[in-house]
């Protein structure tokens, strides 16, 4: 079947998401105007600097603090090559942290459309919504998810991934 286009990016996203390199969370994000993808991002290190699928990860209070989140790299890659990114749509695979929401907001971003709602965070929903951006969740089906992300040794990707939202754990 014939995906529509937010299924479209969304994938895309997940395949962006294999790229990560701290399987504490792959997180895939696609940045979108006008059906064009402006610019990609996933979590990894600083340029140069060693993953933590080499080295292990770098845990401050229960969070690995070594890698940029995807939706941040996404629009630190957008202005390294001069790419606004402002009314675009931001496709994410998993719901955005508090930080990269407020980032997002910044970068001009008009629609977020994620997948998962891993952790989602109560006051980055409250900045989205006074931002006045658009949101909402769009789950993939399995076979969606299967035909675009492989499963992973680790068990992370988007069918295990714990929904928080819906008390799932
Ligand atoms: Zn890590
Ligand atoms: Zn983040």
């Amino acid at each position: 079947m014939r995906p529509d286009w937010d299924s479209y990016f969304l994938k895309i996203a997940y395949a962006v998401s294999e790229r990560s390199t701290c399987d504490r969370a792959f997180v895939g994000c696609v940045m979108v105007l006008e059906k064009r993808i402006l610019t990609t991002g996933f979590n990894g290190s600083p340029a140069g600097q060693p993953h933590c699928d080499e080295i292990g990860h770098l845990m401050v209070d229960g969070h690995c603090v070594r890698t940029i989140h995807a939706e941040t790299n996404a629009i630190i890659q957008a202005a390294l090559h001069g790419v606004s990114t402002k009314g675009s749509t931001c496709y994410v695979t998993h719901f955005p942290c508090i930080n990269c929401t407020k980032v997002l907001i910044n970068a001009g971003i008009v629609r977020l459309v994620y997948s998962t709602a891993y952790r989602k965070d109560e006051n980055a929903v409250n900045f989205l919504k006074v931002a006045n951006i658009e949101f909402y969740q769009k789950e993939l089906t399995t076979d969606d998810a299967g035909a675009v992300h492989p499963p992973y040794p680790h068990g992370t990707g988007l069918v295990v991934m714990p929904n928080i939202e819906n008390g799932e754990e």
